[in-house]
């Protein structure tokens, strides 16, 4: 029954738009869910193959309680044998909020006259970064509105910046960006600055929901979003971060099209997208939305299991939109990276404001405002590893996804002895005191568990040379 090789109506091709919506809905109307199937489908997930969009569309069909819960099993188990149990930190940081476009959904939507409009200049960029240095945060994602003033050099000067603090023993090792579509130059210009992650979310992948919510300015042209992340390829920017804004049309429809994304970069580039973003719509001032195609929890953690057995080999992210509750159900279906301490007000990481959130400062709501410190005491707690690790990076080792998946021990060898020392680093330098403790206790067990199959003590001397004051260590 699986069905390989594919092909679509579009042939993939670089810079082509490569989404039928036809076709798609083709898959979802034809392709039935059986007990059979769904266990087939299952069976080759764990065995490390991406699915192709007819399967992807036989588990869209599962209705049956019994079989979801078997999705969500399989999910969980291609995580813990794929991935272990590490989960990165990062943090988001918003520089400016001009925007020229009108996304009905979007709090900083040019028509709304309501919202503060804030650019960060280079010293209270200096400030906010410094701020996220000092709670332990290595790796920030930088966030534009759309705007002229954010061209290619202000946003590769603003990386710039941020790579340029130090502060007490710390600084920031990894800056990717969310910021609009450019054009080859264009994005050339921002990897010189070092980047890590490019990221641009399509929204929604149908041409005719896109209009709707889509208003005015460049980011009407769905095509040239859509092809917005071959050309970065063709700039050299060869991490690169897909996503949908899940609430503008059919879930359905979204996660084949995720899929269908993958499956085009692989066609064209010979790599999938580093990593996927599925940020479910929330409130936000001036939102204006049809909420027909609002995602329910149900239908949401469906989803995530559902993209992790279909892609089991793309970093996936879940954000501070989502609440601790959500958060902590899914994270065991393979989220690799969640957010910790996320402020979205412009400027509010240096202001240390524990006010709430007030959306004419912000972009939308967010439901997880726990600390750093808190969500790590927590991740600890249920016996993940947190990370900061940045080392494949450093290392010009990219694709590091696919590597972690398709290396013999890669995992074992480099990514959890990274993880362990990037999280000893912030117990030493930045941890409340019980979070000390308990991480180290943590770290004690996965060293006996790693010992039982491998050599620990190249890990134990640098975790040494840590609590003597050495930073910033890794394989
Ligand atoms: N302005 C650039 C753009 O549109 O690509 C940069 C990204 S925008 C600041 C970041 C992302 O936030 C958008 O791509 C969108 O998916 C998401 N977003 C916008 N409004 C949202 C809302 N009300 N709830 C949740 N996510 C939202
Ligand atoms: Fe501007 Fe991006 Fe918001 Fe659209 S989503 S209004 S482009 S900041």
């Amino acid at each position: 029954m699986i069905y390989t090789p594919e092909k679509y109506s579009i042939a993939d091709k670089k810079n082509v738009p490569f989404i039928d919506s036809k076709e798609i809905w083709d898959f979802i109307n034809t392709e039935a869910s059986t007990p059979e199937k769904v266990r087939e489908v299952i069976k080759k997930s764990l065995s490390k193959k991406r699915l192709s969009l007819q399967e992807t569309a036989i588990l869209i069909n599962t209705n049956d309680p019994v079989l979801i819960e078997e999705i969500k099993e399989g999910a969980r188990q291609l995580k813990e044998n794929v991935y272990g149990d590490r989960i990165v930190l990062f943090a988001p940081l918003y520089v400016g909020n001009l925007c020229i476009n009108n996304c009905v959904y979007c709090g900083f939507q040019a028509k709304n006259k309501d919202v503060l409009r804030v650019t960060l200049e280079k010293q209270d960029l200096q400030k906010e970064a410094t701020a996220l240095v000092d709670s332990g945060h290595k790796r920030l994602i930088l966030v534009y509105g759309e705007h002229p003033h954010y061209s290619p050099e202000f946003i590769a000067d603003s990386v710039r910046t941020v790579y340029g603090i130090k502060s007490k023993n710390g600084e920031i090792r990894r800056v990717n960006i969310n910021a609009a579509p450019l054009d080859v130059e264009g994005f050339k210009t921002v990897k010189e600055s070092g980047i890590g992650t490019y990221q641009v979310f399509q929204e929604t992948y149908h041409p005719e929901a896109y209009s709707k919510v889509h208003l005015g300015g460049i980011k009407k042209d769905f095509d040239w979003r859509l092809t917005s992340l071959d050309r970065a390829q063709e700039a050299g920017i060869d991490d690169v971060g897909i996503g949908a804004l899940f609430g503008l049309y059919d879930w359905r429809f979204e996660v084949m099209s995720l899929v269908r994304h993958v499956n085009h970069f692989e066609a064209v580039f010979n790599v999938g997208p580093h990593t996927i973003s599925f940020p479910r719509i929330q409130n936000a001032s001036a939102l204006n939305i049809d909420k027909q195609y609002l995602v329910s929890d149900e239908n949401f953690v469906k989803l995530v299991a559902i993209l992790r057995l279909a892609v089991p080999y793309t970093g996936m992210i879940l954000t501070a939109r989502e609440s601790a509750e959500i958060r902590d159900q899914v994270l065991r279906f393979g989220i690799s990276q969640i957010d910790g301490g996320t402020n979205l007000e412009i400027g509010g990481y240096s202001k240390h404001s524990e006010e709430v959130q007030d959306l004419n400062k912000e972009q939308f709501q967010i439901n997880d405002t726990r600390s750093l410190n808190e969500i790590i005491e927590e991740l600890i707690s249920k016996d993940y590893i947190p990370s900061f690790c940045t080392a494949c990076y450093r290392l010009g080792r990219t694709g590091e996804h696919f590597m972690e998946f398709s290396v013999p021990g890669f995992i074992k060898r480099f990514c959890a002895p990274n993880a362990i020392l990037t999280i000893a680093e912030y117990l030493e330098d930045y941890a409340s005191f019980e979070t000390k403790a308990k991480g180290y206790k943590m770290i004690e067990r996965k060293l006996e568990e790693l010992s039982k199959t491998q050599e620990i003590a190249a890990l134990q001397e640098k975790l040494n040379l840590l609590k003597q004051g050495q930073r910033d260590l890794y394989f």
